[in-house]
């Protein structure tokens, strides 16, 4: 955060405006925990957690929509949906309905919505075991 969202002076020394006064102690912890959280993504992605990674994602994102982590959450998002596809390949719809749901708790990605709904119409059709 550069310059004060009420009058545009610019913020250097701190979360208080020398202008209008206006305090912004909050939004810059806000910005700090999104950051947190996005690196904190990084690492669980690296260490092979993406689920984990994803939820971490979707959390910095309600802090603060910054358009790499959205790119970040998207990436993990696809990572995770391509996931749900090999699950259901094998055989192992559970499995694969569960990953959507946690996708879905996160972002609401329509392929995920469609994957889900397939999921849930093959398996009450008796096409696919619930396994
Ligand atoms: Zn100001």
């Amino acid at each position: 955060m550069e310059r004060c969202t009420v009058c545009r002076a610019r913020l250097s020394d701190g979360p208080l405006c020398r202008r209008c006064g206006s305090d912004f102690s909050l939004v810059l912890a806000a910005q700090a925990r999104m950051h947190a959280l996005f690196s904190e993504s990084l690492c669980l992605w690296q260490q092979g957690h993406p689920t984990t990674a994803l939820a971490l994602a979707g959390q910095a994102v309600t802090l603060k929509a910054e358009p790499a982590l959205l790119v970040w959450r998207d990436y993990l998002i696809d990572h995770q949906l391509h996931q749900a596809l090999g699950l259901l390949e094998q055989g192992e719809s559970q499995q694969a309905h569960r990953l959507c749901q946690q996708i879905l708790a996160v972002h609401p990605a329509p392929l995920a919505l469609v994957l889900r709904r397939f999921i849930d119409a093959l398996t009450t059709q008796a096409v696919l075991p619930l396994n």
